[in-house]
């Protein structure tokens, strides 16, 4: 059988040329096979280079997997297999990651641009998400509740059936992992759609899968247009729960097509980050993390910290500093060891960047570094835009409220802690915030006061699974990671066992319940 992305024999050899065992073909419900939808280019962000050609899913195969997804689900005995079980196959899957984790962050840098230390520590983090919730599952108790009459009552779980994972392109395996292994841990069939931009990875984890005893039918991967495959996924009558991660307006859409379902759907969406940096701070420190925070992945984070307020005090030097290092990162291709920025996903992406950007210039923003794409020879056919840090502007304008996705800094003064909070709260998101302070005391109430689902004191942009990720307000609905992420893959049961021979109700009218 070809399989549309085999498994190198030679990892290390493999890495070199990411693109050679690419193969036309997408997963439907355990079957490899030439999709029947629109052709999809992929291209270099490097490079320019169309590197490989993949037919797209159509609506109808979202229906072919769909059902099939649903009888694989009960008749492989995947959704009643004891957790145990289940997990041992999850656990195989992260060591199967881990495996091939070369192979994945080549053909993930190759797919996105992304550097390779990115991809390889997005493939690491993959594999411990599917470890985590094996771990979690198997140690996932049900509840007995308390009575409140003459019963034994308990709370249960069972699978939902068929869930939809509709990812975006800037973190690919890793967005698959988080919705994957809870969703599958919980007993589920998974139907996956990845992004256009990005479909290559989710393919070579769907291989993974399959070899580490996933049983077929199980997961299926369909990438194709989200307007048409994405859609057909989510409005699907079969599908009873959707795991969006993108863009807010996207997300707006789709809440409006599960609510018409009255279909439970997580949203991960769109973020405006602000990054406080205090006085006191330890600068050298929030210099990094303020640098690392816009710039890692090129900004195409939803969790970047793309507002930066700086204490008036200290507001020119910390700038200037900032500006000075920024001027040191590297801007190259991801397969470059010392490249530190990498090109965007697309020329599409990168012309929206610029855009943004000169948008904000006509609007008053000085410039105090980058500002339009490089010209430079050896960067010439890629998608690249520089690190970029904007100064003269205030939080009101479109570059600090509309994400840019991009490596672009907005930098901006504030006074006290009043203003601050004012300031970083004003804005339609509440996915993240970054707080640079010595004083833990004045880091606890800024944190508090924020509208962010995550905050990080002097560090920023780091996870563990074990830790619940939501976003506030525009940012999302619902939570991912931790423990309890197999618990929204599931059905909520609730058991009332009876333990007397007495009458029921109206038998003998009796005062059984006591309320
Ligand atoms: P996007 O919303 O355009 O697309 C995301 C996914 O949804 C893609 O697979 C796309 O094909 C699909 N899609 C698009 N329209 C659809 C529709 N009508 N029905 C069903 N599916 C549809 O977003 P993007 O540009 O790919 O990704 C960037 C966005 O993702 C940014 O806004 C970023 O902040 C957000 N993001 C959020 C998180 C988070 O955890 N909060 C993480 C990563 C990215």
């Amino acid at each position: 059988m070809t399989l549309a992305v085999s498994a190198p024999r030679n990892p290390a050899s493999a890495a070199h040329d990411p693109a050679r065992d690419l193969v036309d073909q997408i997963y439907v419900a355990g079957r490899w096979e030439r999709g029947q939808g629109e052709l999809i280019q992929s291209v270099d962000p490097a490079t320019g280079r169309v590197f490989a050609t993949l037919h797209a899913a159509t609506t109808d195969t979202v229906d072919v997997a769909v059902r099939e997804g649903l009888s694989a689900a009960r008749t492989s005995g995947w959704s009643t297999m004891l957790p145990h079980e289940r997990a041992a196959v999850l656990h195989r899957i992260g060591n199967a990651i881990d495996d091939a984790r070369e192979r994945i962050a080549a053909l993930q840098t190759l797919d996105t641009g992304k550097t390779l230390t990115e991809t390889r520590a997005l493939a690491t983090s993959a594999a411990n998400t599917f470890r985590y919730m094996a771990a979690a599952l198997e140690t996932m108790d049900g509840a007995l509740t308390t009575p409140r009459g003459p019963w034994l009552t308990m709370s249960t779980h069972r699978p939902m059936g068929v869930v939809g994972a509709i990812t975006p392109w800037n973190s690919p395996i890793a967005s698959d992992a988080q919705k994957f292994a809870p969703a599958l841990a919980a007993g589920n069939a998974v139907i996956s759609k990845p992004p256009v931009w990005a479909p290559w990875v989710t393919l070579l984890l769907a291989r993974l899968c399959e070899e580490a005893g996933l049983p077929p039918g199980v997961l299926s991967v369909l990438p194709g247009p989200g307007r048409t495959v994405g859609e057909a996924l989510v409005r699907h009558p079969d599908v009873a729960k959707v795991s969006f991660t993108g863009g807010t307006s996207t997300g707006r859409h789709l809440a409006h097509i599960a609510a018409d379902k009255l279909m439970p759907i997580t949203l991960e969406l769109g973020g405006k980050s602000p990054t406080i940096v205090f006085e006191d701070a330890d600068i050298e420190r929030a210099i990094q993390g303020v640098l690392f925070g816009i710039f890692s992945s090129s900004g195409q984070s939803c969790i970047a910290g793309s507002r930066v307020f700086v204490q008036r005090s200290i507001f020119e030097s910390f700038t200037d500093k900032l500006v000075e290092r920024a001027a040191q990162l590297r801007l190259g291709p991801g397969t470059d060891p010392n490249t530190a920025v990498a090109p965007l996903i697309s020329a599409q992406h990168r012309d929206s960047v610029a855009s943004m950007v000169d948008a904000a210039v006509a609007a008053g923003a000085r410039v105090r570094l980058g500002g339009a794409p490089p010209q430079d020879d050896r960067l010439e056919h890629g998608c690249y835009y520089p690190p970029t840090i904007l100064t003269d502007v205030t939080n009101e304008d479109a570059i600090c409220q509309e994400e840019v996705f991009g490596p672009v800094a907005a930098i901006m003064p504030f006074d006290d802690e009043a203003d601050v909070i004012t300031q970083a709260n004003d804005t339609v998101y509440g996915l993240a915030c970054g707080i640079w302070t010595e004083n833990y005391r004045r880091a606890l109430r800024i944190g508090d006061a924020i509208n962010a689902g995550t905050v990080w004191v002097n560090t920023y942009k780091q996870f563990s699974i074990s830790t619940p990720f939501t976003g506030l307000r525009d940012s999302g609905l619902g939570v991912e990671k931790g423990r309890d992420a197999i618990r929204h893959y599931s059905d909520q049961k609730s058991i009332y066992l009876d333990l007397t021979d007495a009458p029921l109700a109206w038998g003998a009218p009796t005062e059984r319940a006591r309320s």
